[in-house]
């Protein structure tokens, strides 16, 4: 393709954006093709010779649209969001068109340095210790694995890299806890037997006395206590485990505390909704995702950690093709995580915090807990219906409960329930259980979700119900 030819399809897929963006409600929210349908539409094997833009962007509309689950439509409310805005989708365009790898400094200087100051900026803007480094990792599993890798090299004296594991480190997280967990720790070589899940409270939180006491247990048993990893705003509930009480059995014990507040870091940009981050100073490593709750287009999580030194040496690496001169003045982030090549990332985030501003970013979260509280009320109001558990920012999980129905019952037309919601294509919600409950998962947080499609969403939910 000649120059010309990007430049005129560059800006007629511009136009296609701004389109798209503008009539995103024509569409619906969750696609309804069936599986296989489009892999019957790809031909069995690439073409020989080049095909024309006109043809590939043809496509694109016909065969690849139709089978598109529409994120940034404002009925989303499925699983959490994970939000672009204009100003990300701009500088990702930028950072592909230059296609830089920002492995080491010398690779891209801007690319390290704007990362460096775009992680003091986040840190500061969520008020996490200004002793923290950050650093940016492509998803929040990445995150936690470099936290379980870390933490392991810690409590082995780095030991672990060298001689490959012993199979009694043990790791500990609430039952609530996400599944990058799990993937964590196998990969990490702990074993998946060694994650102990502790149960959770009312409210979704771990229990620190239990904590407490699996860790005395294992102790007596020759384990050794590695990780916990808290999580700030669980994907099922939002359950907030108590890092306070948390980080204290941590420090009694020398145990590495790994914070994963994926989705609900970034509501810490309001301080008066920030209550829940009480002890996360406590945290060795701390990680949220821009990409969810943020603006930034997927990808990009941050990563925060106390001691940037015992994340490099368990990382680094010194093949003599890499060394560079400026090595010891400067961040090779390739030492701060798995991967070598590194995509430039830093720019979305410079882009969109300025674009927004601090107080545009506050806005959006406080917008976003407040139309959330009056789906609350509405659903309140409705004595059919029934809240399965404490609503925290931006998520209910609740079901249709009209009395009388036993759990099977109540699954059995709550499962409907979702299905004619979503079947409307102007929502989209997802489900979850708690406590072995089948409920409904509200999720608020779409960039442009408004009290038009609150109150959309209660119409069918309150319409459907009891069909
Ligand atoms: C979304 C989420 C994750 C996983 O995030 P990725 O960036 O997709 O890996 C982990 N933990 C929690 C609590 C989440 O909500």
């Amino acid at each position: 393709m000649d120059n010309e030819t990007f430049r005129r399809y560059g800006h007629e897929f511009v136009d296609w954006l701004a389109d798209y963006f503008e009539n995103i409600e024509d569409y619906p929210v969750k696609s309804r093709v069936t599986p296989g349908e489009i892999l019957s539409q790809i031909p069995l094997s690439p073409p020989k010779t080049g095909e024309d833009m006109s043809e590939i962007f043809r496509d694109f509309k016909e065969v690849v649209m139709p089978g598109i689950t529409h994120w940034q439509h404002p009925g989303w409310f499925a699983y959490f969001p994970a939000n672009n805005s204009p100003a990300s989708v701009l500088a990702e365009m930028l950072t592909a068109g230059l296609g830089a790898q920002c492995m080491i400094w010398q690779t891209s200087p801007a690319a390290s340095e704007l990362e460096e100051r775009m992680m003091e900026w986040l840190r500061d803007m969520i008020a996490l210790p200004s002793g923290m480094s950050g650093v940016i990792q492509d998803t929040a599993s990445t995150a936690t694995l470099c936290a379980l890798l870390t933490a392991r090299e810690v409590k082995t004296d780095f030991r672990t890299n060298e001689e490959g594991s012993s199979g009694d480190l043990r790791v500990y997280a609430s039952s609530e806890t996400h599944s990058s967990i799990e993937k964590g720790v196998k990969i990490a070589g702990y074993g998946k037997e060694n994650v102990v899940y502790i149960d959770t409270d009312e409210n979704f939180a771990m229990i620190p006395s239990l904590l407490q006491e699996a860790i005395e247990s294992d102790i007596k048993s020759g384990k050794i206590p590695t990780c916990v990893v808290g999580t700030l705003g669980t994907t099922s509930s939002m359950g907030m485990d108590p890092l306070e009480e948390i980080g204290n059995i941590c420090r009694k014990y020398n145990i590495w505390l790994h914070v994963d507040a994926a989705y609900a870091g970034t509501a810490a940009l309001v301080p008066e909704l920030r209550g829940f981050m009480k002890g996360a100073e406590m945290a060795d490593s701390f990680v949220f995702n821009p990409h969810k709750w943020m603006l930034t287009n997927f990808d990009c999580s941050a990563y925060f950690v106390k001691d940037p030194e015992a994340l490099v040496r368990t990382f680094e690496i010194h093949p003599e093709y890499l060394k560079t001169a400026a090595d010891q003045k400067v961040k090779n982030y390739r030492d701060w995580g798995i991967q070598l090549g590194r995509r430039f990332r830093a720019l979305k985030l410079w882009f969109v915090i300025r674009s927004y501003g601090l107080e545009g970013l506050q806005a959006m979260v406080k917008e976003h807990v407040g139309l959330t509280r009056q789906f609350l009320e509405l659903l309140e109001s409705d004595t059919r219906f029934e809240v399965l558990a404490p609503v925290q920012l931006t998520l209910v999980c609740f079901r249709y409960n009209p009395g009388g129905l036993d759990e099977e019952t109540l699954e059995e037309v709550n499962r409907s329930l979702l299905e004619k919601v979503n079947g409307s294509g102007e929502v989209f919600l997802t489900h979850t259980t708690l406590k072995g409950r089948y409920a409904i998962r509200l999720s608020v947080g779409q960039r442009n979700t408004s009290l038009r499609q609150i109150n959309k969403v209660w119409e069918l939910i309150s319409q459907h119900a009891g069909d």
